[in-house]
């Protein structure tokens, strides 16, 4: 049976870390605060925003939520966004995804300051990754590396396998396995004999947004399953990419879902605010 790799625990740990690191900054007078834009009310957008506050409330850091109706112009938000970048008081800047259909996703982002980036969205930000440059790393990988070390799980020298190529998941995520020396591959939808290459995966990293479709078939025994889905069953039940009942006896060691994954991307959140408040020391 595989050992279950606990992101609620490891999560809380992080933020604990962060807490003191946080209590530490006050006390040099440094406070660390983040604005959180949300534009109109999409239910999802808004429990994971609600969530964000949460834990920067836990952690210490000062939240500044700006909730904006639906019909707000592009215009409206990158001001907003051109506002806050000349705050020095503002670290972060994070704009909640999906927008509304009428704003430019990408010119939101370009417009955000790469040092209050703390999505790790920005062009800027993805480029230092690509060639080893410090910059603010996408949460939910920079998550799945602490995941793994965090359980003494080694990266270095194993054959990495990671299904989907996002923005935000797979292509960072490749990035980072290489930056610990794994050996990558990315797969996705044109991969033609997908079990063939999975099934070379040391450690396989699932990023594709369908429901238990990875099952024990694509898996070699052993191997370390990192699920990042997010998705609902038949029954509209959370669950992952993989399929967990099938997978875990095979694994030696297996995320879940919930309470894999998903709980860190938070956490990384609140660590990348922290470093941000840090470059200002
Ligand atoms: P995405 O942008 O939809 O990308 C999905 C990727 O999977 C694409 O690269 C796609 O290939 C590939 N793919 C789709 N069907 C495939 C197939 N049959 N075989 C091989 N590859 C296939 O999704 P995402 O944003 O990366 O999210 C993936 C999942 O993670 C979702 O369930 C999402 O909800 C979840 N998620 C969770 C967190 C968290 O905090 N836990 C954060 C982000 C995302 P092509 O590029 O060829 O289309």
């Amino acid at each position: 049976m595989a050992m279950r790799i606990d992101g609620k625990r490891i999560s809380q740990q992080i933020k604990d870390e962060l807490k003191e690191e946080v209590a530490a900054l006050g006390e040099q007078g440094v406070k660390v605060c983040l604005a959180v834009i949300q534009v109109g009310n999409d239910p999802a957008s808004t429990v994971y925003v609600g969530n964000k506050k949460k834990a920067c409330a836990y952690v210490g850091i000062e939240s500044l939520a700006y909730e904006l109706p639906e019909e707000t112009t592009e215009e409206e938000l990158l001001n907003l966004v051109r506002e806050l970048n000349k705050k020095d008081e503002v670290n972060g800047i994070l704009v909640q995804l999906p927008l509304p259909d009428h704003i430019d996703e990408d010119k939101v982002i370009r417009t955000i300051a790469p040092e209050k980036d703390v999505d790790g969205f920005h062009p800027q930000s993805v480029g230092a990754l690509s060639i080893g440059q410090k910059g603010f790393v996408s949460c939910t990988p920079a998550g799945i590396i602490q995941l793994l070390k965090r359980s003494d799980i080694a990266i270095d020298g194993k054959e990495c396998v990671i299904v989907g190529r996002s923005n935000i998941v797979g292509k960072p995520m490749a990035l980072l396995l290489l930056r610990e020396n794994g050996t990558v591959t990315v797969c996705h939808s044109h991969t033609p004999d997908l079990k063939a290459v999975t099934r070379r995966a040391d450690i396989l990293v699932v990023a594709v947004g369908k429901a238990k479709m990875i099952d024990a078939d694509y898996v070699r025994e052993g191997a370390v399953v990192i699920d990042v889905g997010m998705d609902r069953d038949e029954n509209g039940k959370l669950c992952g990419d993989v399929d967990f009942a099938s997978v875990e006896p095979k694994a030696s060691a297996i995320t879940p879902v919930p309470g894999g994954v998903g709980p860190m991307t938070i956490a990384m959140l609140m660590h990348n605010c922290v470093e941000s408040a840090k470059q200002n020391i």
